[in-house]
């Protein structure tokens, strides 16, 4: 039996396409979302997966989310069982968990929901080969692409060096889409004709028809790309480097968060863009 943890926007899909090619077990806190996945076991308790399961993937939100659910765990751990954590968390402390544990994957993921939907994802991964190879073929499920990219925490790093590009291509989106729409061009011809050149990005491809829409319904949120955001300007600073472009997205999501924003899509950074505010 597999263990799932965390049926949120990602962990849901994630244990619903692992649920269609194995026997899988989850828990959520919140019991009635683990409820509507199809083709697995819910669990009363974190104890119950423990006891039931040899590896134990995980997808929750922050570090000391991360914690509280292996503190609930770890009493109950069968001999020799693995934990994947899919969670974007810090990386310093990904490398503390796998000390503690021993069998520890760091395994967060990108695609968005929709690679959590179409079982599209990447998963960048840190650990030791063989609790990698154990892992790979149930990770399989929902991603494209299962990198082991080194030791412990190498995996957060990819993550990090992933959220730092996205951001950055987040708000060259939201200047391009307000810069045309101020001009009186059709955005969406923009989206369209710079999209298939040199200025195109999957931020354009993706956000550009929520931001023609107004749509800000997450997906990924502010405050989880703030979260982010947070883990990698620390990670940067402790290797002494500045990265200007994202200390300024950071700061301009933060004013949408003081608006009470934080919980909508990241691509309504345009809002604040195109208003000036
Ligand atoms: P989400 O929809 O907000 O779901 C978070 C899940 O974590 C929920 O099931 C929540 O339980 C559970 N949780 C949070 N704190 C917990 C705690 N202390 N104890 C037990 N359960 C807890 O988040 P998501 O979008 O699925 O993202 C999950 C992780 O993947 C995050 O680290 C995020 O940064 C990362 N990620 C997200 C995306 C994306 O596009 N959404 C893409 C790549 C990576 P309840 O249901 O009870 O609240």
């Amino acid at each position: 039996m597999i263990g799932f943890i965390g049926m949120g926007v990602m962990g849901a899909r994630m244990a619903g396409h692992l649920g269609a090619r194995h026997e899988v077990m989850v828990w959520n806190r919140t019991r009635a979302k683990a409820e509507s996945v199809p083709g697995v076991t819910v669990s009363e308790s974190l104890q119950g997966v423990a006891e039931a399961c040899d590896e134990i993937f995980i997808c929750v939100s922050r570090t000391e989310d991360v914690r509280e659910v292996l503190a609930g765990l770890k009493p109950h751990l069968r001999d020799g069982a693995l934990l994947v954590d899919h969670s974007t968390i810090e990386p310093k402390a990904a490398r503390e968990m796998a000390a503690e544990f021993g069998r520890f994957v760091d395994a967060p993921v990108t695609g968005g929901e929709k690679g959590a939907v179409d079982g599209t994802l990447t998963v960048f991964c840190g650990g030791e080969q063989a609790d990698f190879e154990r892992a790979k073929p149930m990770m399989e499920a929902y991603g494209k692409k299962v990198r082991l990219i080194g030791g412990s925490g190498a995996g957060q790093m990819m993550k990090m060096a992933n959220q730092i590009s996205v951001v950055n291509c987040v708000l060259a989106m939201a200047e391009c889409l307000a810069f045309a729409d101020r001009a009186g061009l059709d955005m969406a011809e923009a989206i369209e004709l710079v999209g298939s050149g040199a200025g195109g990005s999957w931020s354009l491809t993706n956000y550009g028809p929520k931001v023609l829409a107004r749509d800000w319904s997450p997906g990924f949120s502010i405050d989880l790309q703030q979260k982010d955001l947070r883990y990698a300007l620390a990670a940067a600073r402790e290797m002494g480097l500045d990265l200007r472009g994202t200390e300024l997205v950071e700061s301009l999501f933060a004013k949408l968060q003081a608006e009470g924003r934080g919980g909508q899509a990241t691509p309504a950074l345009f809002d604040l863009v195109s208003t000036g505010a």
